[in-house]
């Protein structure tokens, strides 16, 4: 396995140099275009790594998998899918067309911002710190680390410029898609964004999601089978934004992206894996990311399709 990561990271590198780090977030725009990390956690538990494992990076849109995992843990399949949709959108992440064009209002899914913010209304809560706290609570055992924590350069960053999800907030609150206090949910959504991971535990929610929601370290089950089910079929179909039907065709495995430049897969009963450089296609999707990916999933046979 360690010579197969071997052989994906070099892979990988050779596009190390190409892309940009996001820079609508200022924060991000300082990150290290040079790190390269890929780790695989196996459902014994056991995680594999090559390169800037330890190197901590946020979470971004892949939070979204948090978030919609405490939202369906508290609100039910009822309660979450009644404020968004399921299907694709083959737009942008931050796109907000189709909350006017779409007959629902509803946002398309719980992977694009909309759908996210829509997803953390679900989560209860007295205040926005109490409504976090339980995304924090949850994203320790997810991830196995009990000290995880959030980013406060990055979620400030993202605060003071984050309009275009706020515009998104409103719109759904103006057609009653959501209600409550908007400022109060994107609290919650951009600290939900700016938790900071390593390559090594975002592998280690892949697995989790590859192993049905049982932890493959102590066994507990975390994540309810059908809950997980519905998340994986999200990841395939919305998991990578706009490149989402060529990921589906070019590497075939569940996966979520985001900008601050990882990639998190889970391969269903086999593995999850995590890449991280922080250089970012157009799309918003990490260039060295998608090689590892590409090479993982080739020469390990791991396409579900
Ligand atoms: N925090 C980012 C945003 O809301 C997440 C986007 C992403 O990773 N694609 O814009």
């Amino acid at each position: 396995m360690q010579n197969m990561i071997k052989e994906a990271y070099r892979y990988a590198s050779y596009s190390l140099g190409e892309g940009a780090p996001a820079d609508y977030i200022p924060e991000l725009a300082k990150a290290d275009t040079k790190r390269l990390a890929i780790s695989i956690t196996d459902l014994a538990g056991r995680t594999h790594s090559v390169g800037d494992s330890q190197v901590r990076f946020t979470m971004q849109s892949i939070s979204k998998v948090v978030l919609l995992a405490t939202a369906l843990r508290f609100a039910g399949f009822g309660g979450v899918f009644a404020r968004v949709g399921v299907e694709p959108t083959g737009d942008p992440f931050n796109s907000i067309i189709r909350l006017e064009t779409d007959s629902s209002n509803r946002p398309s899914n719980p992977m694009i911002n909309a759908g996210a913010i829509a997803v953390t209304t679900c989560i209860p809560g007295e205040t926005p710190g109490e409504r976090f706290e339980h995304v924090l609570e949850y994203a320790r055992a997810l991830l196995d680390n009990p000290e995880l924590d959030y980013d406060k350069e990055v979620y400030r960053s993202e605060s003071e410029t984050g309009d275009r999800n706020r515009a998104l907030a409103y719109m759904m609150r103006a057609s009653k898609v959501i209600d409550g206090a908007v400022p109060e949910h994107l609290e919650v959504y951009f600290k939900a964004c700016s938790l900071s991971v390593n390559c090594e535990e975002i592998s280690f929610l892949g697995a989790v999601l590859a192993n049905n929601g049982i932890s493959p370290r102590g066994g507990k089950m975390l994540i309810e089978p059908f809950h997980v089910k519905v998340i994986r079929s999200l990841m395939s179909t919305c998991g990578l934004y706009d490149y989402s039907g060529e990921f589906a065709l070019r590497v075939g495995i569940p996966a979520k992206s985001g900008v601050g430049g990882g990639i998190m897969g889970a391969v269903p009963s086999r593995m999850g894996i995590g890449t991280y450089c922080p250089a970012l296609d157009p799309k918003g999707n990490s260039l060295c990311g998608l090689r590892a990916m590409e090479y993982l999933s080739q020469a390990l046979n791991l396409s579900l399709f």
